[in-house]
């Protein structure tokens, strides 16, 4: 079984594909061959996913699709819908806890629903009803965000983004970091002692730019019993010197989740956040993957790098189970 802490499923349907096919019979977007399908999910065993509703402010290019509070949270509730009728056609099922037993990989794939950039919250005090919604992971910056800092955006949390972490811990939802400014993050730090993840961020000390995380930001989510997930984009993979020459391959996903155990002195703070339908296509991640069902290929490149058996499946998938199992508990 494989976990993957980030997928943009229902975005996709959005931008006009029908992601309940196989990649190979979706339609090109952007330039952009598709990778990801439910069925590839199912045929790769990937068996968890935290599945996105993503949305990103017209201010911020091409993918923006709100302007106002309101239309983000309509924006928001249509990805929400695409989920929730997936499910009532037996597709997928939202899962809000992680039981003891999970790890088995069911026939249908599960989704933890993680909402990518806060502003489809209106205010904080909305976020009960989105934890009532089934979400159970909310990143608060993409870019800017009415809530925090972000990509390309440094900067802290705004006054409401501090009401917006005390009403997420008051409701025991997982904070993700990535994407987070690094001012917002230690804020986030301080403020918080609820569950800190990144799904879908590398090493910045291979790839220096704020939106992969320092080592002392990897660090500090480690200490707290996080999980970093590495992102499959080829332009967070390879060193700035390398991009652009080659097409970036799993040995350079392998030299990320190395750094990470290195850094912390483990392999249990790190698992796969591939994001390999956000925004990128075949064209953008490692050459050995045509779609996400070749993911297994991942744990035959892990073990080619010196990792053994059990630290491979702690890497594909048992870190995160682990981490889900305790923050969000059965019962
Ligand atoms: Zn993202």
């Amino acid at each position: 079984m494989i976990i993957d802490a980030h997928l943009d499923l229902a975005y996709n349907v959005i931008r006009g594909r029908d992601v309940t096919r196989p990649a190979a019979e979706q339609p090109y977007v952007h330039n952009e061959t598709a990778t990801v399908g439910l069925p590839d999910l199912r045929a790769g065993g990937v068996g968890l996913v935290c599945a996105t509703l993503f949305t990103a402010s017209v201010e911020h290019g091409v993918l923006g699709t709100y302007s106002t509070p309101d239309e983000a949270h309509a924006a928001a509730m249509r990805q929400l819908d695409i989920y929730r009728d997936w499910q009532a056609r037996g597709l997928i099922e939202v899962v809000t806890e992680i039981s003891p037993d999970a790890a088995a990989a069911g026939d249908v794939t599960r989704a933890i629903l993680l909402m990518e950039n806060a502003d489809p919250i209106r205010s904080p005090d909305e976020v009960g009803q989105w934890y009532d919604a089934g979400v159970r992971v909310v990143g608060m910056a993409w870019k800017q965000t009415r809530y925090a800092g972000g990509t390309g955006a440094p900067g802290p949390l705004t006054p409401a983004g501090v009401e917006l972490v005390r009403a997420m811990d008051r409701v025991g939802m997982i904070h993700d970091a990535s994407h987070l400014a690094e001012e917002s993050f230690w804020q986030l730090m301080d403020l918080s002692q609820g569950p800190v993840i990144a799904t879908h961020s590398n090493c910045r000390a291979i790839v220096p730019t704020d939106r992969q995380l320092s080592d002392v930001m990897i660090q500090a989510i480690a200490a707290r019993d996080g999980v970093i997930g590495i992102n499959f984009f080829d332009r967070f993979l390879l060193p700035p010197a390398e991009y652009g020459k080659r097409r970036a391959t799993l040995a350079d996903v392998v030299r990320h989740v190395q750094h990470i155990c290195q850094l912390v002195g483990d392999t249990r703070h790190v698992g796969i956040g591939t994001d390999l339908d956000g925004g990128i296509g075949r064209e953008q991640i490692p050459e050995e993957i045509e779609t996400a069902a070749d993911l297994p290929r991942v744990a035959e490149a892990l073990s080619a790098g010196g990792f053994g058996d059990e630290d491979v499946r702690a890497v594909m998938s048992a870190n995160w189970m682990e981490c889900f199992r305790r923050y969000l508990p059965a019962g």
